[in-house]
């Protein structure tokens, strides 16, 4: 046995063949493996340190373009949408990079985000997926359930409560992530006139918003609603927290349009109405037509970033049936795989998807319920059968899509 204590546990080497041997409770260490056993332990705990800078650190913030480029992948179109969000957000994680750093003379205010444009054209589409690029914790929540306190619905705090769920309740986390508030167009107040009696779905919620859109500490209820009176409340300052809103905003055209014809009026007014693009108002969307629309000034200047969506016109719908990385035909045929079936599809069939979901004017919204009504049927009789192809043409898609919609009439 005391032979053992010569040779270096790690490596074998005797005392003779290494410089110094250190001792330990059962064992020897040598020169050589403590320098490696040293190495070893700076690189992991060096990598450790990157994961949790990855925001943080510059050389590894995606640049606007990267982010541009990584929406490209996912989103069909939207140009100006992609860039004002890339800009925006890539300013976000500078602002909190400085933040980071002890010599901060200039702060940078933080710019919320707010996208107009009509349902399913791909707003929660984007947050979403720079969210993913970003690994931020992100929330999707609804402006149409929030309400006053004291009234029924769920408290304005919340829309912060899914934000720690997915954060896993790490505060620090979730004050650093990002919140999509969709359908914030819902809460805006019935009448443009503020005289008018106070009406509690509107103005209210939209005063409690601001305080969490401009950066305050709030209570949280950890499970949210107000099933759980005896919950302990957990505080998250929201100053970090990026909100991107979005919502329809059903008829703000005709608030543009009047602003562009009073503008107008005038010199030179024969000029700039010729430039009027009358088929796409939305792109001319100013901070004046969401107040118009009943929006409050005070939450308009908390969303400084303020842009639009393209209506979806037939091309990009067929755009997105197959091209992006994830697009729906894409998934459908992989779970189609999964059950080692080939699926294909005619083209003839993609147009016809597209047809019906401009019918139902739901944006791209519709071409996944269209084309699972069409697979439907498919999805439930195939597994198990050992059937190899399935391919859809034409009448059998239309044949699945009457189907369906005579069943929708006889249950309405
Ligand atoms: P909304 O504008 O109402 O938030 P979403 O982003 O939720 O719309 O879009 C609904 C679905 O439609 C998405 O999950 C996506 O499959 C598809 N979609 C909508 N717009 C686009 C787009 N521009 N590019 C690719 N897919 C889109």
């Amino acid at each position: 046995m005391a032979k053992l204590n010569e040779y270096c546990t790690f490596c074998g080497r005797s005392k003779k063949e290494v410089s110094i041997l250190i001792a330990g409770l059962h064992g020897y260490i040598c020169d050589m493996c403590a320098d490696q056993a040293f190495h070893i332990a700076s690189e992991a705990m060096a990598k450790d340190k990157k994961k949790k800078d990855y925001l943080f650190s510059n050389e590894k913030l995606p640049s606007p373009k990267d982010i541009k480029t990584h929406l490209d992948l996912y989103v069909i179109g939207q140009d100006e949408a992609k860039r004002y969000l890339s800009v925006s957000v890539y300013n976000h994680y500078k602002r909190l990079m400085q933040i980071n750093n002890d010599d901060n003379d200039v702060e940078i205010e933080k710019s919320n985000i707010i996208m107009v444009g009509s349902t399913g054209t791909g707003k929660t589409l984007l947050a979403k997926t720079i969210a993913r690029l970003l690994k931020v914790p992100f929330a999707i929540v609804d402006a149409t359930v929030l309400t006053e306190a004291g009234y029924v619905g769920e408290d304005i705090e919340s829309i912060l409560t899914r934000l720690l769920q997915v954060s896993n309740y790490k505060v620090e986390e979730a004050e650093r992530g990002i919140v999509f508030i969709d359908e914030i167009d819902k809460i805006a107040r019935k009448s443009d006139n503020p005289s008018i009696t106070r009406d509690v779905s509107g103005e209210g919620v939209q005063q409690g918003l601001l305080k969490l859109l401009e950066g305050s500490v709030v209570n949280v209820p950890p499970q949210g609603g107000r099933k759980h009176p005896e919950q302990k409340m957990i505080a998250v300052d929201t100053k970090n927290i990026l909100f991107i809103c979005g919502g329809a905003f059903d008829g703000i055209e005709r608030k543009i349009a009047q602003r562009l014809n009073t503008q107008v009026i005038g010199y030179a007014a024969s000029e700039n109405t010729k430039k009027i693009d009358r088929s796409n108002l939305l792109q001319y969307i100013a901070p004046q037509d969401l107040k118009a629309f009943g929006l409050i000034p005070e939450i308009i200047g908390r969303l400084p970033i303020l842009t639009y969506l393209e209506p979806l016109d037939r091309q990009a719908l067929r755009s997105i049936l197959t091209e992006p990385k994830n697009s729906i035909i894409k998934q459908y045929k992989k779970m189609f795989a999964m059950d080692n079936v080939n699926l294909s599809i005619d083209e003839e069939v993609l147009e016809y998807i597209v047809e019906k979901a401009i019918e139902f004017k739901l944006g791209a919204r519709g071409l996944r319920s269209i084309t699972e009504d069409i697979l439907i049927d498919a999805m439930f009789d195939l597994p198990g059968t050992g059937q190899k192809e399935f391919h859809i043409h034409l009448d059998y898609a239309k044949e699945k899509i009457e189907k369906s919609e005579n069943r929708r009439l006889q249950s309405a």
